[in-house]
């Protein structure tokens, strides 16, 4: 399979040369030539298959030859080796636990899938890769965690100081080896900034290969379109048209799922849970769209002003507003909201939620206040990661899981850093 750039001014390539550059030359985003559904039969025996094999075969066009079947099989089976399972709220809501692997956190199915990809690319390459990622929270311990020990493969993660939870801090600063965390004196948006400007920078790009572990990296966002299938395999049996509520932040776990739909995985309709941080919001009111600087919130991993993957979104949907609106409706919400929201779910079904669940959960809410269907939230975080708010709003101490307790003791290691000429002397150093 080749891939296009979406500013059309760059070659078309192979998989292997759009993750190993993770943006185009002309600085667009990587999108697959071609969407080639799959047989209806694998829709009618889902249930019977593993996993690992619905994952193979759903994503196998986009990455056969260039890395071989049985070489594909195994990065699958060491990607998914944790449980995805749908968990029923009430009649018409269930959520998708995406927070069983190794950071508790639903990035880990995208951070180790591209890890191991790029692994197997640098078998053959003489030149180290150096991997930079911007993270409001959630993506830096996934990728830390996944990169961990990769050869060939050097991990530089901003983060923006104070403005992480604890936990998420602890799991990006205390690995080492390959991994160095740079902690930026600014919010989420400067991070992202600064990992753009030095893939524009061509000093810094002739002297050394930069890539992204950002969802703009296709084989970051394309696994993720594995838990769409997961769940129509657990519910399928139930008989209702199915919807998905996913918390948004850049955009790329939802752009996964409409890929799956794309894929012919019967699902009804999109919709996009956000926080304070409106902008897609306001495109589907306005048909303009218009980025703003991020605002902070309890739900942090999205806390995004001017999400990525919204240009694939609309390419998916043939850059047509109507196409997109019948697809993918979209809703904000308050941090009170989402108090109100993680009590609820407390209260009245015995849930402990984190606060992008919350989030979700509310966008499955107002969705069925005018629609039929079984709406399914996705659950994007343990609500351990989320600690002082959950436990404030519910008074009721959560415990820590092993993996998360293993690391509190470790000492944080961080590199203070204030603009992009600090982050441009450390990668030349
Ligand atoms: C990254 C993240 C999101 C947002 O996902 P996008 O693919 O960027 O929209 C939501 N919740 C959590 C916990 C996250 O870490």
């Amino acid at each position: 399979m080749n891939y296009y750039s979406l500013n059309k001014k760059a070659p078309n390539t192979t998989f292997e040369d759009a993750v190993v550059r993770g943006l185009a030359p002309d600085k667009g985003l990587y999108f697959p030539e071609s969407i080639t559904p799959l047989a209806p039969s694998f829709f009618e025996t889902i249930e019977d298959k593993s996993n690992t094999e619905i994952a193979f075969e759903a994503i196998k066009q986009f990455i056969v030859p260039e890395i071989p079947e049985d070489v594909l099989k195994t990065i699958i089976e060491e990607t998914l080796n944790f449980d995805f399972p749908v968990i029923k709220i009430n009649e018409n809501i269930s959520t998708l636990e995406l927070f069983h692997g190794p950071t508790m956190a639903f990035k880990d199915v995208g951070a180790r899938f591209m890890a191991r990809c790029l692994g197997y690319f640098n078998k053959t390459n003489t030149k180290d890769v150096t991997v930079l990622v911007a993270t409001s929270g959630d993506t830096g311990g996934a990728v830390a965690n996944g990169f961990l020990g990769v050869k060939g493969v050097n991990v530089v993660i901003l983060y923006p100081s104070g403005k992480v939870s604890d936990i998420q801090e602890k799991q990006l600063t205390t690995l080492g080896k390959n991994i160095t965390a740079l902690e930026v004196d600014g919010v989420f948006d400067d991070c992202q900034d600064m990992v753009k400007q030095a893939f524009m920078d061509t000093e810094l790009t002739s002297k050394m290969q930069l890539t992204s572990a950002n969802s703009i990296n296709i084989a970051r966002w394309l696994p993720q379109l594995f838990y769409f299938m997961f769940t129509y395999k657990q519910l399928k049996s139930k008989g209702k048209e199915l919807a998905f509520s996913v918390p948004s932040g850049n955009f790329g776990n939802i752009c996964a799922g409409m890929v799956a739909q794309k894929l012919g995985l019967p699902i009804k309709h999109f919709i996009a849970a956000n926080n304070a941080n409106d902008t897609v919001v306001n495109y589907m009111i306005s048909e303009t769209y218009n980025p703003k600087p991020s605002v902070q919130t309890i739900s942090n991993a999205m806390d995004v002003g001017n999400p990525s993957n919204f240009i694939r979104i609309q390419e998916l949907h043939n850059n047509d507003f109507d196409t997109l609106k019948a697809n993918l409706s979209s809703y904000s919400y308050t941090d009170d909201d989402t108090k109100a929201a993680l009590l609820e779910l407390y209260n009245d079904f015995n849930y402990i939620a984190d606060p992008h669940g919350a989030v979700g959960y509310l966008g499955a809410k107002e969705y069925l206040k005018e629609h039929d269907a079984h709406v399914v939230f996705l659950e994007t975080a343990h609500p351990t990661k989320f600690l002082d708010v959950v436990e404030d709003v519910i008074r009721k101490s959560i415990e820590l899981p092993p993996q998360i307790a293993a690391i509190m003791d470790e000492e944080k290691v961080s590199i203070p850093i204030g603009n992009y000429d600090a982050l441009k002397s450390y990668l030349l150093h």
